[in-house]
């Protein structure tokens, strides 16, 4: 249901235009087009915007890529927003009885080769679904109006409930990402999408869905993070073997090692802080022995 319509830049969406660039564009360069993002109708996710989030979406979108497919071969195919507005619709409702309002933003495109084939397309009037990229920190109940991502409800999303339907109304919108074209949607729920993009935010995800969407850099982030994670665990197998092999020496090196490579980073921490709690102590204290046990050189000391 997304409408596309395109014009050719006059000079004061030019200058818009060109404060993303890096050398100033001309009108002959970039080709533009208008895009409805979202609006305030209860989407096929059963998930609404307020108004007020719409409002603030339009000023986090300007500057935002919007990708087509979600393809490799659209890498450089990436349209920038330039500018972003709310648009009213007063003679039109929505199911909630509101005046329907979208978040209409004015892209362009570079007019180059890589390029021909969608500006065709988009000249061609080819309907696209349009996904948005955002993260969202308030989900209440439409019914109830509980904080979702707190404390839920017994209401579902998709039922009537005194003649109304259920559903998600989603507020402050705290990031946008990007938006993507999909000639086809890859998902039974493409549309919009709300990506979650910190740690907390993938939880309450979490809590609130089976499904979480999350954008590039959070991929990036967690898989930087993952690595880090996996690179602390490596050094915590090693110095339990280590450890293993100097205070259980009757205990095999292919056994030490399978027992450890079963431990999580949580066990490996407690089992290590054992070990070297043990490796701190004597077993067996010399009846002639004076003074603490740290005093002692471990190596009178037989296990
Ligand atoms: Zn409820």
């Amino acid at each position: 249901m997304q409408k596309i319509e395109k014009s050719k830049p006059d000079s004061a969406a030019l200058d818009q235009i060109n404060r993303f660039t890096r050398r100033a564009l001309t009108a002959d360069e970039v080709y533009t087009f208008s895009v409805i993002l979202c609006d305030n109708e209860v989407d096929r996710d059963g998930e609404r915007f307020t108004v007020e989030a719409l409002q603030k979406l339009a000023e986090l979108f300007v500057g935002k890529t919007g990708i087509f497919d979600h393809h490799a071969s659209g890498k450089n195919q990436t349209a920038r927003i330039y500018a972003a507005a709310i648009v009213v619709d007063e003679s039109r409702r929505t199911s909630q009885g509101e005046p329907y309002t979208a978040l209409k933003a004015e892209a362009y495109l570079l007019r180059n080769e890589g390029n021909a084939a969608l500006i065709a397309d988009i000249d061609g009037g080819i309907k696209k679904e349009v996904s948005v990229s955002c993260s969202m920190s308030g989900r209440h109940c439409s019914v109830c109006g509980a904080d979702l991502y707190h404390d839920g409800c017994s209401h579902r999303t998709g039922e009537m409930v005194d003649g109304k339907l259920c559903h998600v109304v989603l507020s402050e919108p705290t990031d946008a990402y990007e938006f993507s074209f999909v000639a086809i949607p890859a998902q039974p729920r493409a549309g919009v999408t709300k990506a979650a993009s910190t740690l907390p935010d993938i939880e309450k995800a979490l809590a609130a869905s089976d499904e979480v969407t999350l954008t590039r850099a959070v991929c990036e982030e967690l898989t930087r993070k993952a690595a880090a994670g996996e690179s602390y665990q490596k050094k915590l197998r090693a110095d339990a073997v280590r450890l293993s092999h100097t205070l259980l020496p009757e205990l095999s090196g292919t056994l030490a090692d399978r027992i450890v490579s079963r431990l999580d980073v949580e066990e490996l921490e407690a089992f290590n802080a054992a070990l070297q709690k043990r490796a701190s102590r004597p077993l067996c204290r010399p009846q002639t022995a004076a003074g603490s046990a740290d005093d002692f050189d471990s190596s009178v000391y037989q296990i």
